[in-house]
């Protein structure tokens, strides 16, 4: 019912009496003031007159279905969100609940307590200053296409940042880059049977409106947010919905056949690493090389410093430029 309502403030152009709301859903005028205050306390700033009824003055700057779809063009993805105002992390959540639900499904925050990265590592998620979301995906291809799906998620972001007036780099395989500095990382996660995916959670977090103050101090060599680059405050809403737009025209050839060409090209042409001197750190093994290309199947190509050519495939490896992060 408050979802209804909401609809009908929106598309009112004026006031919208009691009365009418009552008419189209058949509930009493206490039911429509209960719902007209939960709104409000969701942060829709509603004015009510007597005799005129209600009018909708402004939207929160929130992340939920409701407040995206204006922007979403997508058959599947992101039609079902879940939307957290504080939540551990959306991964952990997406994977608790992959079993029982359909591909696309996402579940956003406002807010992770415990945002990770990969290994463990900490993913620093501000309130409402950046965008936090998880994709719950079911692709009927071999468990060792999965890797290469986190270069489907970096094309979307990095044509809806260039989409949104912001370039950016992607550093292969997981980070979106402006300048060199961190603004976006991906972390997918899968559970599978030797031959068969269960399913597949891809999360993205995306520093936004942080400004360079709110970034933690052991960070701000190496994290940057699009509000720090951009000079200007960015639409949350209309970034999120334009980044699910993107992956699922990248995710559908894969749903098809385990390739994604698209996308790849994508993150060749605007590679952070491609033609530089790179380490390639792995566990605690360290080796350097220069990063010649990405491959078809999605694997960096790299000339290690011995001649030897090898493909790389993403997994838990980690790329640092030769001087710094990149
Ligand atoms: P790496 O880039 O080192 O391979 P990940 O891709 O797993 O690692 O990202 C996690 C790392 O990103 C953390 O260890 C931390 O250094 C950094 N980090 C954490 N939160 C943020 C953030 N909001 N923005 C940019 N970088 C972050």
């Amino acid at each position: 019912m408050k979802k209804k309502i909401l609809e009908l403030l929106r598309e009112s152009e004026g006031f919208i009496s009691g009365e009418k709301i009552s008419e189209e859903f058949g509930v009493t005028r206490a039911a429509i003031w209960k719902n007209i205050n939960s709104l409000k306390e969701d942060g829709y700033e509603i004015e009510s007159i007597s005799r005129k009824g209600y009018r909708l003055l402004s939207s929160p700057d929130i992340l939920s279905y409701e407040e995206i779809k204006s922007y979403l063009s997508t058959q599947f993805t992101g039609r079902k969100i879940y939307y957290y105002d504080t939540i551990k992390s959306t991964n952990k959540m997406a994977k608790e609940i992959a079993h029982n639900e359909e591909e696309g499904v996402v579940i956003v925050a406002e807010e992770q307590l415990e945002g990770r990265g990969r290994l463990g590592r900490t993913w620093e998620s501000p309130k409402k200053k950046g965008i936090y979301f998880s994709i719950i995906l079911k692709p009927q291809v071999h468990p060792m296409k999965v890797s290469k799906l986190t270069l489907v998620g970096a094309a979307a972001v990095n044509l809806a940042l260039e989409e949104m007036g912001v370039t950016s780099n992607i550093k292969w395989p997981n980070d979106i880059l402006i300048k060199g500095k961190k603004v976006c990382g991906i972390l997918t996660e899968m559970s599978s049977e030797l031959n068969m995916i269960n399913y597949v959670v891809m999360g993205i977090g995306i520093n936004v409106n942080l400004d360079r103050n709110e970034i933690p101090e052991d960070l701000q060599d190496k994290a940057t947010s699009l509000k720090i680059e951009s000079k200007d405050e960015i639409n949350r809403k209309k970034l999120m919905a334009l980044i699910l737009n993107k992956f699922e025209k990248f995710y559908l050839p894969f749903k098809e056949d385990g390739e994604i060409l698209q996308a790849i090209e994508v993150c060749r042409k605007n590679s952070a690493v491609i033609g530089n001197e790179v380490q390639i750190l792995n566990g605690s093994t360290k080796k350097l090389g220069r990063a010649l290309d990405i491959n078809d199947a999605g694997e960096l190509v790299v000339e290690f410093t011995d001649g030897k050519i090898q493909s790389i495939l993403s997994g838990e490896i980690s790329i640092r430029g030769i001087n710094g992060y990149i």
